[in-house]
């Protein structure tokens, strides 16, 4: 089966480095027919499309063809016609030179449905994480994950939003690093370390909620803070841009919990997973065990992604385990298989 060398992926985050400054300068310039919605009701615009062509096509031309899990298809814009010719346009802007047919192959190549533990090498790509940040100019970001086995070996977020403009890159034991977006091949890296020491008794918890987070949610997120005995104070993000808030220093605790729905799709959480890690913060569920990314296009076995800084990780853990409880959801079901 194919597989990636490791040691090429650099030209993996110059992809997600290329394509996220794509993506800004196209932000500058979208014309309100390119924003529609889904079947599903949730907002997408012209240039999510075209940036999971843009990026798949990049992706095989540098390491050939391995199964894709994508966020977008063909329903995604399909049938609203301003969205497409704008999408096109984007396309031919960015020097894409295959045809209608290549289009359609490249939208219909993110469909992978198996389990990516069955497979040696699995890209999973969220072109745009966050539209509706993206549409109202708050966080988002382009999101690409490798997993070998079902497990995250490359991750690279672009966080055009955090840090003034960074990609945030990791490779499995290799640490992760961040990339200003501005700088060109003479950018210097720079490190993501995330101290382990507790926080001071009295110091400030920062928890990351929803942008459009109601009061009562917002009451909800400020109890988990607190429920490490210090105060509280939230800090709003959407999209994996809350997993890099703390992988930045930027925030302690950001969360994701499933509730009674199907499982939280994988492109939301697989990089952050390994950005996390790599960067020394806590990553996993209520039950402080991990977070499985091979079984699908959902993280079904997942009660929760928590992710935080400063040896808080099992504190959260304990609380969110307490209101699953509480709310009679069922506890994490680990696979074994
Ligand atoms: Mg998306």
């Amino acid at each position: 089966m194919h597989r990636i060398d490791l040691e090429s992926l650099d030209l993996a985050a110059d992809i997600m480095h290329d394509a996220t400054n794509l993506a800004v300068a196209a932000r500058r310039g979208l014309p309100p027919e390119a924003i529609v919605q889904k079947p599903d009701g949730s907002v997408v615009t012209a240039v999510d499309v075209a940036l999971q062509i843009y990026i798949l096509s990049e992706l095989e031309e540098a390491f050939g063809r391995i199964p894709v899990i994508a966020e977008e298809d063909h329903h995604s814009i399909g049938g609203k016609l301003a969205a497409e010719a704008h999408c096109r346009a984007l396309l031919r802007e960015w020097g894409f030179d295959g045809g209608e047919s290549e289009i359609a192959r490249l939208l219909s190549s993110g469909q992978f449905d198996g389990r990516a533990r069955d497979v040696e090498d699995v890209w999973v790509l969220d072109p745009i994480d966050g539209t509706q940040g993206f549409v109202d100019h708050q966080h988002w970001c382009p999101c690409l994950a490798l997993l070998r086995r079902g497990e995250p070996v490359f991750a690279s977020n672009g966080h055009p939003t955090l840090a003034g403009g960074v990609l945030l890159s990791a490779v499995a034991g290799e640490g992760c690093w961040s990339y200003p977006l501005d700088a060109g091949d003479e950018g210097e890296p720079t490190r993501c370390s995330i101290g382990q020491d507790l926080p001071a008794a009295d110091a400030v918890v920062r928890v990351v909620a929803p942008s459009r987070a109601t009061d009562k949610q917002k009451a909800a997120r400020r109890a988990v803070g607190e429920a490490t005995g210090r105060p509280c104070a939230l800090v709003q993000a959407d999209s994996q841009a809350k997993y890099g808030l703390v992988i930045l220093g930027e925030a302690d605790i950001a969360y994701s919990r499933r509730g009674g729905g199907p499982g939280n799709y994988i492109w939301d959480h697989a990089g952050a997973v390994l950005l996390a890690r790599e960067a020394g913060a806590w990553i996993g569920d209520v039950d402080e065990g991990p977070i499985e990314c091979g079984l699908g296009r959902r993280l079904v076995a997942n009660s929760a992604v928590i992710c935080a800084a400063r040896g808080l990780g099992p504190a959260v853990a304990r609380v969110l385990a307490e209101r699953d409880r509480e709310e009679h959801l069922p506890p994490p079901r680990r696979s074994h298989a």
